[in-house]
């Protein structure tokens, strides 16, 4: 190496200055790291959980997903999925396996007593109202492929959950029910309509749950007869409806909602079966058959389709995304949507924001709350044609949707709920991971 005034060089350079100009740029990258590298726990991997936890990586946080289940939800029921949802995820590189393991559904068929079809609509409609980009998808489904995208890179916890938060200096003490105590820079409640973290953190659920008036189960079994592809067949009397879905493997979904006061809606098994048994036990049309699968299956979904709606999506140092923070509830046909919507968002805002979490939270909300506010009046709206309490408002619906198959008329009613009022922000993600080729 050469000498010049007595000093070593590195290519021309003295050593001393080459020395402090690397301290110089470890600090900088310290500091960046520091700014940057922050650690958030996401309570729930479902829909908004994953994908807040993909979104947070690609901007360069440390995600830490925690969920109650041992394992990711399999089962349930059928979701549709398109609009902004789609979107985001065409950007995780999701869009040809979501179309691989979905259904292109055909029609929305009404039957009646002796299963003659009675009202309906094809659902092309909602194919050229959306470009093609439409598909009915099991949420389970969806929750995998999205998780898929993040495993092996952010730190995943099954079986276990948040019982305790404290907000404390620049952090959240976190209680986990098994795995004891840890700290994070900010907390995330991902973790559905029933949120431990919104009732840690804000309150207990009946502060902001509006209740809709109906409760909803689904199941999937196995071998039912018969079989119609890509056809959601519904079968409705007051105040009741009961509707099937044909799946690949010969599975079959099986979908149930009725109208029941809100202190009656059961929490167990055998009373949520004998609730089902004795509402639809004088149906006819494929009841009798769906009824006896129904006592066989010992995987129900069962709830109460209500909304939460809350004054304000954080607090601190924590916040909510999807059915946490804003259920708009299986009527608005969107949740799943909106879920990934509010997970996108609000990494991209954390990321803007740098260190500020307050300002990020607060952009969050700005940006969606309008928007979510909208799609559940849209809901509530709908709640009435859902199940119609009366055979006047059965007929009533019947009608409404069959002049759906005049030409343009399905358009006009239900382009407003289908469009997506609101321009998908972008944000600098340094660190995307594009999927493999
Ligand atoms: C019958 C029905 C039909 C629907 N149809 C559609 C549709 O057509 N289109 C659509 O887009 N949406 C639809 N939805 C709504 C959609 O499923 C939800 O809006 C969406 O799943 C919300 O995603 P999420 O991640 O916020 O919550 P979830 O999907 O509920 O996920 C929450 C996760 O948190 C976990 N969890 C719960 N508690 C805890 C805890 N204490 N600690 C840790 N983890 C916890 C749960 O196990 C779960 O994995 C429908 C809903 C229902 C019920």
């Amino acid at each position: 190496m050469p000498e010049a005034n007595g000093s070593r060089e590195i290519g021309g350079w003295p050593i001393s200055a080459f020395t402090t100009c690397c301290t110089r740029l470890q600090d900088a990258s310290d500091r960046f790291y520091l700014t940057w590298m922050r650690t958030v726990l996401i309570a729930g991997a479902g829909i908004a959980g994953p994908t807040l936890a993909f979104w947070l990586k690609a901007a360069g946080f440390e995600p830490t997903l925690v969920e109650r289940a041992p394992g990711l939800r399999s089962g349930g029921y059928v979701i549709d999925f398109w609009g902004l949802g789609y979107d985001i995820a065409e950007r995780m590189g999701l869009i040809a396996e979501i179309n691989r393991v979905g259904y292109h559904v055909q029609e929305l068929r009404i039957v009646d007593d002796a299963g003659r079809r009675r009202a309906g609509f094809g659902t092309r409609v909602f194919s050229e109202l959306t470009d093609g980009r439409f598909v009915t998808l099991p949420r389970s489904e969806l929750s995998r492929l999205l998780f898929e995208r993040v495993k092996g890179r952010a730190e995943t916890v099954f079986g276990d959950e948040i019982v305790a938060l404290a907000e404390e200096g620049d952090g959240v003490r976190v209680q986990l029910k098994h795995a004891g105590e840890r700290r994070f820079d900010c907390v995330i409640g991902a973790d559905g309509l029933h949120s431990a973290v919104r009732r840690l953190a804000f309150g207990p659920q009946p502060q902001f749950e509006t209740y809709l008036g109906y409760v909803v189960a689904a199941c999937e079994v196995a071998g039912f007869r018969p079989r119609d592809e890509d056809v959601y067949v519904m079968y409705g009397q007051p105040g009741r409806m009961i509707g099937r879905f044909t799946l690949r493997d010969d599975r079959t979904l099986l979908l149930f909602v009725l109208v029941a006061d809100r202190a009656a809606v059961p929490t167990t098994l055998d009373r949520q079966k004998a609730m089902l048994q004795a509402a639809y036990g004088a149906g006819k049309w494929d009841c009798p058959k769906i009824l006896s699968e129904l006592e066989r299956t010992d995987e129900l979904y069962f709830d109460s389709v209500s909304q939460i709606r809350m004054p304000g999506w954080s607090r601190g140092r924590v916040a909510l995304v999807g059915d946490a923070a804003f259920c708009v509830s299986l009527l608005a046909g969107q949740g799943s949507a909106l879920a990934m919507i509010s997970a996108y968002v609000l990494a991209g805002e954390l990321a803007a924001a740098e260190s500020d979490h307050a300002r990020a939270f607060a952009r969050y909300e700005a940006r969606l709350r309008g928007y979510i506010s909208a799609k559940q009046r849209g809901a509530e709206r709908f709640a009435g044609a859902f199940a119609p309490k009366t055979r006047a408002g059965l007929a009533f619906r019947n009608l409404v949707i069959r002049t759906f198959a005049v030409p343009g008329l399905a358009k006009l009613a239900i382009g407003r709920e289908i469009a997506d009022a609101l321009p998908l922000p972008d944000y600098h993600w340094p660190l995307l991971a594009r999927p493999a080729a």
